[in-house]
């Protein structure tokens, strides 16, 4: 098939290149002309573990192809995936600008049938929004399709090529065989096509999103709890987990979620409860301990230095919103350090992807270095914010030999407590007793 992805960011390239492994030939489109010029030349643009060999690949075999013109990364498209941005507009809202501008210009470009598909992230009733759009300039029949993604960054190649599910919102019978032939290569295994309505299948994104987050949040609330009564966040989620109706993933304690999905969705979700007069109390309750989540350590640190920051150095280890991504939107490194460097404290960072991202919010308000090791120089405390998986086993001698306080603040309970009380450290984490 002749497919053309419009918007080329984290869902965008994994959607293309991931169309154009399973032998479709995909034009990716954007209007960041810097962006296309690198993929032209073979450059990949986001770090998403596995994608460079698939990208790679279906260059060199000529089925992806890179364009800042829409024609003509439309012409011949018989599907047409938009992967744009649906960032929180003012009041908390998708804003739907870039979504609702491509509908408008693909209007007048439609030459035959085709599939408009939105990949995006949008509330309830989008779909006829970009229909009644396009409708306005088109002369061919159409069809608009609501088709969320489900995949995590990090494991997205996995996530696309085997995804547990797959979510088709529409009401057309032609629309609904070109969209089971497009994904039948990926749901070899038997894993369901889903399909339904556009209203049900952009309501499932946001409930599964809203979803997550509350698992997630009510984790962290039990953790806080934990604290006062000196139970065990760990075995807590151990005990629970192993029962299958609660399930074992994202019972993980920590300074909260982020990323460029769960805060936006869930804020999303509640704007759209606002609008249909709904008052949606979980996703209030869950917006308030996330944001309260994030800084949890913030005030421990404050007091181990006696309520006095200033001249400390604090060697923070990880940047990213969560391993295997470069992605800092929404990151609760970022809220941190702003407020460890405003409480007058020095700020030595290490991520091994997300970097160069943050250098472009923070500049030079905190040092970069080149290893975990190199961020402890001088340090006066290591603070734990993304749990990589090279911070699990680290080379604690060397630690404490660089560290000037053998103190370690960890937002991600990477360490066990037996671990660190052996080692003498002191350690503070989420959920669990101070080791002292
Ligand atoms: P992104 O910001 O990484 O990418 C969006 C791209 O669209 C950018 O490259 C931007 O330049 C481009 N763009 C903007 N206006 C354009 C236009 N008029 N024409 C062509 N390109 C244009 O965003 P993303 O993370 O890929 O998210 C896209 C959507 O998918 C959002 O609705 C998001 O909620 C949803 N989503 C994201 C994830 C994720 O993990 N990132 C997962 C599932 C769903």
């Amino acid at each position: 098939m002749k497919i053309a992805v419009v918007g080329t960011g984290y869902v965008g390239l994994v959607t293309g290149t991931c169309f154009a492994e399973t032998g479709n030939r995909v034009t990716c489109v954007d209007i960041d002309v810097t962006k296309i010029e690198k993929l032209k030349s073979g450059v990949i643009t986001i770090y998403e573990p596995g994608l460079d060999v698939l990208f790679d690949r279906n260059i060199k075999e000529g089925r992806l192809l890179f364009t800042t013109n829409l024609a003509e990364g439309i012409k011949d498209a018989e599907v047409i995936f938009l992967a744009l941005p649906t960032p929180p507009g003012e009041d908390g809202s998708a804003d739907l600008k870039y979504i609702l501008k491509v509908a408008d210009d693909l209007g007048p470009l439609l030459a035959d049938y085709a599939v408009i598909v939105d990949k995006s992230t949008v509330p309830v009733g989008t779909a006829e929004k970009v229909h009644a759009r396009i409708a306005k300039n088109a002369k061919v029949e159409f069809d608009v399709v609501s088709n969320p993604e489900f995949l995590r960054e990090g494991v997205a190649v996995e996530d696309f090529m085997k995804p547990d599910r797959v979510v088709i919102g529409t009401n057309s019978e032609k629309a609904r065989k070109v969209m089971n032939k497009l994904y039948a290569p990926l749901v070899r295994q038997g894993n369901p096509v889903i399909f339904m309505d556009e209203r049900s299948a952009e309501m499932t994104k946001y409930a599964a999103n809203a979803f997550l987050a509350t698992k997630i949040t009510f984790m962290n609330e039990i953790a806080n709890l934990c604290e006062k009564v000196g139970a065990n966040v760990d075995d807590i989620r151990r005990g629970i987990g192993t029962d299958s109706r609660i399930g074992k993933r994202f019972l993980f304690a920590g300074i909260g979620y982020g990323g460029s999905c769960f805060p936006k969705d869930v804020q999303a979700l509640h704007k759209t409860s606002e609008e249909y007069a709904y008052d949606f109390k979980i996703l209030e309750a869950v917006m308030g301990v996330n944001e309260n989540q994030k800084t949890k350590l913030l005030p421990k640190i404050k007091q181990y230095f006696n309520h006095d920051l200033s001249g400390k150095t604090i060697a923070v280890w990880g940047l990213a919103f969560k391993p295997y991504t470069d992605d800092i939107r929404e990151a609760p490194a970022l809220e941190n350090i702003k407020e460890l460097v405003a409480a007058g404290a020095n700020v030595r960072a290490y991520d091994p992807e997300a970097m160069e991202n943050v250098k472009r919010i923070l500049g030079d308000q905190i040092v970069y270095t080149n290893s975990p090791y190199e961020a402890l120089e001088g340090a006066d405390a290591l603070f734990i914010v993304t749990e990589w998986p090279e911070f699990r086993s680290p080379e604690f001698e060397r630690i404490s030999s660089l560290l000037k306080n053998k103190v370690i603040f960890d937002g991600r309970n990477v360490f066990e407590l037996d671990q660190m009380r052996e080692l003498g450290y002191t350690y503070y984490s989420i959920g669990r007793d101070v080791v002292a």
